[in-house]
């Protein structure tokens, strides 16, 4: 036990008694002292969720109980993923001299079709909202590249379980690959471009994502998108661009009206952590989940999940649940703001 728990430190961080993803999430924030002046934060933004759970031993955590065979199959792919963060962090060493802040159009139709090609769903682009940044934390420029990646629906299906684990591990390796790729191509052509790392980060991605269109946040507060409902993760790339082509509405804010009606999350998740309704919070956005019950079950089941998998959204698809739903007037609404004002 004490080895597997040093190759999961090792490669996740954690100096203590057992692995911290805060703990190297806190190596790469510190790269943001190389910026004289940074994008701040609203005084109400949220913090970043950790990832921690102060109250479980390492013992209890699922890490503790893989196989020999489990682990051959985790590390090849929580390694690259760590690697990758890395390198999306030291790409923050304060250095890069921008030549260029306006993109021609077909600089951005190159950067899409390498997006696409590199495996990302969707991409857009926005101007984030200062309440978005988490407290504490700063991003180098004020408009940001969302892409996201798809998640495999059979691998996930099974969720909590160790083959849906790993598909979100490998869905946040891709994350980090396609960012870095995207952010090295923005430098070369001049523009100033800095990856968020594909866990944790400096902004709210969902938030960020909804704002750019890609989709709404669903009761369970993940983004809901056409195609893979919420089999999604997302990631960012800050930039110096200034003329991006920001979408300024969103479609699919109904998907907030359909949640009212079906709560399957809620009454599925195994610890009761998703609220009956999302709780208005100071920042403007919406509080879905209890995050500390949330954590610690998913500390102990394979990163759970199962709100995730049995969303309709991801069951049935978008587009189904679209031409049956007749509407619910009644829903209680939640807006987060959709543009800054003089944005
Ligand atoms: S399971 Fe239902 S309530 Fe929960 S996010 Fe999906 S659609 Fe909304
Ligand atoms: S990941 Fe699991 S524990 Fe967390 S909110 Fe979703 S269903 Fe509940």
């Amino acid at each position: 036990m004490a080895i597997i728990n040093q190759v999961f430190k090792t490669i996740m961080g954690g100096t203590g008694k057992k692995p911290s993803l805060d703990g190297v999430l806190a190596i790469f924030d510190r790269e943001l002292e190389n910026f004289q002046t940074l994008v701040q934060p609203e005084p109400t933004s949220k913090p970043r969720t950790p990832f921690d759970s102060p109250n479980l031993t390492f013992d209890q955590m699922y890490m503790s109980r893989l196989s020999l065979r489990q682990i051959l199959e985790f590390l090849p792919v929580m390694i690259p993923l760590r690697v990758r963060m890395s390198q999306s962090a030291r790409l923050y060493d304060g250095k890069f001299q921008a030549k260029h802040s306006e993109a021609t159009p077909g600089f951005l139709s190159a950067l899409e079709n390498m997006a696409r090609t590199a495996g990302a769903a969707d991409i857009r682009y926005v101007k984030v909202p200062r309440n978005a940044i988490f407290q504490h934390k700063g991003i180098p420029h004020e408009y940001a590249v969302v892409i996201t990646v798809e998640m495999d629906k059979e691998k996930l299906s099974n969720a909590p379980s160790f083959a849906a684990m790993i598909e979100v591990a490998k869905g946040y390796g891709n994350l980090a690959r396609i960012g870095n790729q995207l952010a090295h191509f923005m430098r070369q052509n001049g523009f100033a471009a800095y990856p968020g790392t594909a866990l944790g980060g400096l902004t709210d991605y969902t938030h960020l994502a909804e704002v750019a269109g890609l989709g709404a946040i669903g009761y369970h507060g993940l983004l809901i998108s056409p195609n893979e409902g919420a089999r999604l993760r997302i990631n960012t790339i800050y930039t110096n661009i200034t003329n991006l082509p920001i979408q300024t509405a969103n479609k699919h804010l109904w998907v907030r009206d359909f949640c009212a009606m079906c709560k399957k999350c809620i009454r599925g998740c195994p610890v009761q952590a998703i609220y009956e309704q999302p709780r208005p919070r100071g920042d403007g956005g919406m509080q879905c989940i209890d995050h500390a019950a949330c954590r610690d079950y998913f500390n102990q089941n394979y990163g759970c999940a199962v709100c995730l998998t049995k969303c309709p959204f991801s069951e049935m698809g978008y587009e189904k649940v679209k031409a049956r739903f007749k509407g619910n007037p009644d829903a209680p609404q939640f807006r987060i703001p959709v543009l800054e004002k003089g944005a």
